[in-house]
């Protein structure tokens, strides 16, 4: 998947648990908000640190790459330190390569600790007060962005073995992140994105105008309802292979262009 479905989907699915919130508190939460959207953001990217065909975000967000590279070694280099292939007998041997250690749950609990304790030095130099709670959030901003990154890899062709490097449990989908055949383009992603924004949007207007009245305990369990009826739809569709899903490049042109043309 692009660089920038990573982290649309992935905020996508962050955001409709952070409305409410952000509707109800005061400024005290920026810190908190801030970090766990940054952290997700720099998360949904880490995993590709071992890909060698890089987004265009690369060049948008270099420094998450800078700091990326580095760690993508550290890790492999962490691996072989603790010799792990005799002792746990791994069937892969973990090399730099493309969706090895780093598309991983071992490879992104890894990286996620390096990358707080970066954050903790710099939360501590920058606001020491609120060191501890920053630096949580950032954890779990890292993992959950991280995590989302295998889920959506999980749909495309390539896939994701999550067992990595202990075994094989692979999952993998029918989205082709490039063009299959001439002229067509899988529309899934993109419709995997509007369906997950639309939460936030109904949200964000259902606060704005005081629509939703219900406790907060009943908002978050419809939201959560919410996003995971969409992932479900997204892991069960990204496993069919409908002709639907490929249309022309030329189409798809013809559509955003009336789209723009609307909202003029
Ligand atoms: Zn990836």
């Amino acid at each position: 998947m692009l660089g920038k479905q990573h982290v649309s989907i992935t905020l996508a699915t962050i955001f409709p648990f952070l409305i409410p919130a952000l509707f109800y508190t005061n400024g005290d939460y920026l810190i908190i908000f801030g970090s766990i959207i940054a952290a997700s953001v720099v998360g949904s990217l880490t995993p590709d640190a071992d890909c060698s065909a890089k987004s265009k975000l690369y060049y948008d967000f270099k420094f998450v790459y800078d700091i990326m590279l580095p760690l993508q070694k550290s890790v492999v280099w962490i691996f072989d330190r603790l010799n792990l292939k005799h002792k746990l007998n791994l069937e892969y041997e973990v090399k730099h390569e493309h969706r090895g250690i780093m598309h991983a749950p071992i490879g992104i609990l890894i990286s996620s600790i390096v990358l707080t304790f970066i954050a903790f030095l710099v939360t501590l130099i920058l606001f020491a007060e609120s060191v501890l709670i920053v630096s949580l959030v950032v954890f779990i901003g890292l993992l959950v962005g991280q995590f989302l990154h295998l889920m959506e890899d999980s749909c495309t062709v390539a896939g994701i073995n999550w067992n990595f490097p202990f075994g094989t449990k692979e999952l993998k989908g029918r989205i082709y992140t490039f063009e299959k055949f001439e002229g067509k383009k899988d529309i899934r992603p993109v419709i995997y994105e509007y369906s997950l924004w639309s939460i936030s949007i109904v949200l964000f207007f259902g606060y704005a105008f005081d629509k939703i009245i219900l406790p907060i305990f009943i908002v978050n369990s419809l939201i959560l309802l919410g996003v995971v009826l969409v992932w479900l739809f997204i892991i069960f569709t990204a496993r069919t292979n409908y002709d639907f899903w490929y249309q022309d490049i030329e189409k798809i042109k013809k559509v955003k262009k009336a789209a723009r043309n609307i909202g003029k």
